[in-house]
């Protein structure tokens, strides 16, 4: 019987250390939230396109550099990297904020509403925080001074990452996560957490999903070459055009007979057709474009493959020629299973159990999949949306009437604090 005591007494005290800790977690994230917003509203007021996130950067670095950390600039652009040395020794846990805003024209009638405009792509257009990267980045501040007020006890190290360009720069610049992981920022980190605000989850919730959670995207380019005819005389020709349509018709039958609907979701989308120029002439070449997204490395495998398949058979069987070009952008976010359920008792107790809701995978993307690729990681998704609200009818992300519901932001800065401090405790 004696045996048991000692290992009953260690769990029991390390419990009630980490039952100190939250509490304390709690105390500073409730005097830190005005500060939070403060810093949202400016970083609102004052948006900034991928990798020209130089003022957010400097107030980011000045901020982490006040709370004693050693910090780096410059990284991968306009990225910021601050390292929290805890008081006693454990592993180097990441946190990831993305500070970036969007070529979007502010329509929401707030005092801090933005009024930046810019020239992008040739077009003039206003600069708006339209995905709520404002938020994360204040957000992750307010963790850096919790963190530090607690950094005696801290049994590790916290990285700090504020990321550029989540948004990307172009179709053919490296994303900034990227290249943040391209100049070495993962390789002392034992794991990596980070979260998206969500205009269509309440405030005061957290979406969570173990594996596959965000899907990966690719750029798809098909040219189908034919011999130019006359209009009235198709025979003397191969018309693109039709192979055009037969090649997008067949696209189809990749989500309906080749993905397995069972396991998860995939999109194939032709955005864009051109070809000709007169209706009297049978043109050369159309060319088209779309977006895929797939779910984990072995179902984007199987699409890449259906799509030159059928792309190139098609345009085959017609006597034409398709080349098939698919430019791969992000990978799919995916949350490793195991980390995710051991961090779930985290998320459940800064939020409340009821308030932690297990998601559905998206079809949008988020380049946290790089940290992920590289070390163990789990991406969360943090209600921003006003308690009650319909989310079918709350604007959308990347829109001008995108709005965010400042309560939830307090949420945040716990469920990260709660998951460094408690994946600090595990490896004990
Ligand atoms: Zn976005
Ligand atoms: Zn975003």
């Amino acid at each position: 019987m004696k045996k048991f005591i000692l290992p009953l007494l260690c769990i029991s005290f390390s419990a009630l250390g980490q039952s100190k800790l939250r509490s304390e977690i709690d105390k500073q994230a409730r005097a830190v939230e005005p500060k939070v917003i403060e810093w949202r509203r400016d970083f609102h007021q004052h948006p900034e396109l991928g990798n020209q996130e130089v003022r957010t950067a400097k107030i980011v670095a000045d901020h982490l550099r006040a709370l004693g950390m050693e910090v780096t600039e410059q990284v991968a652009v306009t990225g910021v990297v601050g390292v929290l040395k805890g008081g006693k020794p454990g592993p180097m846990v990441a946190l990831r904020a993305d500070m970036d805003a969007l070529p979007v024209t502010e329509r929401v009638d707030l005092p801090f509403k933005s009024t930046v405009t810019t020239t992008f792509a040739g077009q003039q257009t206003g600069v708006m925080h339209a995905c709520g990267h404002d938020s994360h980045t204040a957000i992750l501040m307010g963790v850096a001074e919790v963190m530090a007020a607690m950094k005696d006890q801290l049994q590790g190290s916290v990285k700090f990452i504020f990321q550029p360009a989540e948004e990307g720069v172009s179709d053919v610049d490296m994303a900034g996560a990227e290249l943040m992981v391209k100049e070495g920022v993962m390789t002392d980190v034992d794991a990596v957490f980070g979260l998206h605000i969500w205009a269509q989850i309440e405030a005061g919730k957290i979406g969570y999903r173990p594996g596959p959670t965000m899907a990966a995207v690719d750029i798809l380019g098909i040219d189908v070459h034919g011999t130019q005819s006359h209009g009235a005389a198709p025979w003397s020709g191969v018309d693109p055009v039709v192979t055009s349509a037969q090649i997008v018709t067949g696209l189809q039958t990749i989500l309906s007979r080749s993905v397995n609907v069972t396991e998860n979701p995939a999109v194939v989308s032709v955005g864009a057709i051109h070809g000709g120029i007169r209706h009297n002439i049978i043109p050369e070449k159309v060319e088209m474009i779309g977006t895929i997204r797939t779910f984990g490395d072995e179902q984007q495998a199987l699409v890449h493959r259906r799509i030159t398949q059928i792309a190139t058979h098609i345009a085959e069987s017609a006597g034409a020629r398709a080349d098939v070009n698919i430019t791969r952008l992000y990978p799919s976010t995916v949350n490793d299973p195991q980390l995710t359920a051991q961090m779930l008792p985290s998320l459940e107790s800064a939020a409340g159990k009821e308030n932690v809701i297990l998601m559905d995978p998206m079809t949008g993307s988020e380049d946290f999949s790089f940290f992920q690729r590289e070390k163990p990681g789990v991406f969360v998704f943090l209600g921003g949306m006003k308690p009650g609200a319909d989310p079918l009818k709350t604007p959308s992300h990347h829109t001008p009437d995108f709005y965010l519901d400042e309560s939830g932001f307090i949420l945040g800065v716990k469920a990260l604090s709660y998951l460094v401090v408690d994946y600090m405790g595990s490896k004990k």
